[in-house]
C-alpha cells in the first residue's frame, strides 16, 4: 500500500487566488492575517489485491469488482483497490502467501484451499453436513464465527471476512447412476478437498483437475465423476452435454468464499477506511449470495429446458448415512489433535443445534406444507 498526495492543483489555484486576492489588497496587515490556512492535503490509499479467479471469471471477479467499485464510492475515491486477477500474477493458489508476505495488501479466494497450512482454516469455508447459508452468516456475524476466523488468521499476519457465498452446492455430475456403497468403489471422480479425503474413505479415487481441463477428461472417460458449483457456473461448463446424473449436495452447503487482508495493510487505514472496507466486504459478499442464487435459478431452469434428459438424484439413505460417520470421524480426529480446531468446531455445531431447529420450524416446514411444494401457479 502506498499513500499518495493529491490536490496539489487545487492548493496551487488556491494559492494563485490568494496572491491575486493580496496583490490587489493595499492593506496587507491584519486582513492577510485574517485568510485561513488551506486544509491538510487529502490522502488516496491504494490496496492492491490478488484473486484465485481469472478476470473474466463469472460470479466470483464480478464481486472483487464490485467490492472495488463500492469502496471507491463509499470513500469518495480516497480508498482504492487494483484487482490483479490469476491471469496476470500467474499464481492462483499463492494468493495466501503474497497477502501473508505483504506482496499483495488483499486477496479474493477460499480458506478451505489452505487447508495444507493450518486445517482450522477448513472451517471458514464450508463444511459436509454443516451450515446452510443465512446459518453461516448468522454464525460469523452474530455468533462468534468472526472472531474465530481472525484467531486462526491471526498467526499468519491477516484478517480473513466473508468474501461471498456460492449457496448449496451441487453432489455432481455423474455418468452413472449411484444405488449402492459398492458403486462408489473405485469411481474415479474430480472432488478436492476434505470432502475428496470422505470420499476415499469409502473407495472413490479424488482426482483434482485443472477447471479447463474438466469437461475433455469426463468426456474422454479419464473421469466418471465431477463435482464444481451447481447451476451458477455448472451450465457455463457444459457438463450436462455429457453426464445425465445431477445429484443433490451433502458436501458444501455453504461455499462462502474469503477477502484476506495483511495485517500491517490494515493498520495503515484510518479507522473510517477501514469501516468503509468493512461495509463494502460485507454487501459484496452478501451480493454474490444472491447472484448466485439468481443464477442458479436462471440456469437450471434452461438445463432443464434443453437438455431435458439431465436427472436429478439424492444419494440413498446407505451412502448418506456412511458419507456423515466419516466426515464426523474425521472432525472428531482433528478436534482431539488441536485444542483450536476442538473451540471452531464446538461453537459451530453448539449454534448448528439452534439455529437447524428454527430452519426445520421456519423454511422447512414452510416448503413441506406448501400445497404446491413451494411453487405459485
Ligand atoms: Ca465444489
Amino acid at each position: 500500500m502506498y499513500p499518495v498526495k493529491v490536490g496539489k492543483l487545487s492548493v496551487f489555484v488556491v494559492f494563485l487566488l490568494m496572491a491575486v486576492l493580496l496583490a490587489g489588497c493595499n492593506d496587507t496587515g491584519p486582513k492577510a492575517a485574517a485568510v485561513k490556512a488551506p486544509p491538510p492535503e487529502p490522502t488516496v490509499y491504494k490496496l492492491r489485491l490478488a484473486q484465485t479467479w481469472a478476470e473474466n471469471a463469472p460470479i466470483f471477479a464480478e464481486t472483487t469488482a464490485n467490492l472495488a467499485q463500492m469502496v471507491n464510492q463509499l470513500s469518495d475515491g480516497q480508498l482504492q483497490i487494483e484487482v490483479v486477477s490469476a491471469n496476470q500474477h500467474k499464481k492462483p493458489f499463492g494468493v495466501f502467501d503474497m497477502v501473508k508476505s505483504g506482496e499483495y495488501d488483499m486477496g479474493h479466494s477460499a480458506s478451505y484451499y489452505w487447508k495444507d497450512v493450518d486445517f482450522n482454516m477448513l472451517f471458514f469455508t464450508t463444511v459436509p453436513f454443516g451450515m446452510l447459508p443465512q446459518e453461516q452468516y448468522a454464525w460469523f456475524y452474530h455468533g462468534g464465527g468472526l472472531e474465530l476466523t481472525q484467531k486462526v488468521y491471526s498467526k499468519h499476519n491477516m484478517l480473513s471476512f466473508p468474501g461471498g457465498n456460492t449457496g448449496n452446492q451441487m453432489g455432481g455430475w455423474f455418468r452413472k447412476e449411484i444405488n449402492t456403497l459398492e458403486d462408489l468403489k473405485g469411481l474415479r471422480m474430480r472432488v478436492p478437498g476434505f470432502a475428496g479425503a470422505v470420499l476415499q474413505e469409502l473407495g472413490v479415487e479424488p482426482i483434482n483437475l485443472p477447471p479447463g481441463e474438466l469437461y475433455q477428461a469426463m468426456d474422454e472417460g479419464r473421469i466418471d465423476a465431477l463435482e464444481w458449483v451447481g447451476p451458477s457456473l455448472d451450465l457455463g461448463m457444459r457438463f450436462h452435454e455429457i453426464a445425465r446424473f445431477y445429484y443433490t449436495g451433502w458436501h458444501e452447503p455453504a461455499t462462502e468464499l474469503q477477502f484476506l487482508i495483511n495485517q500491517d495493510s490494515w493498520k495503515r487505514l484510518p479507522e473510517r477506511l477501514q469501516k468503509v472496507l468493512q461495509i463494502a466486504m460485507r454487501t459484496s459478499a452478501y451480493d454474490m449470495y444472491i447472484q448466485s442464487t439468481y443464477e442458479s435459478a436462471q440456469n437450471w431452469s434452461t438445463i432443464q429446458v434443453e437438455y431435458p434428459g439431465v436427472q436429478i438424484r439424492t444419494f440413498s439413505p446407505e451412502i448418506l448415512q456412511a458419507l456423515y460417520d466419516v466426515t464426523e470421524e474425521q472432525l472428531k480426529a482433528r478436534a482431539n489433535e488441536d485444542p483450536l480446531a476442538r473451540e471452531v468446531l464446538d461453537s459451530q455445531s453448539r449454534f448448528l443445534w439452534k439455529a437447524r431447529r428454527w430452519t426445520r420450524i421456519s423454511d422447512q416446514a414452510y416448503l413441506n406444507s406448501h400445497p404446491r411444494g413451494g411453487l405459485r401457479k
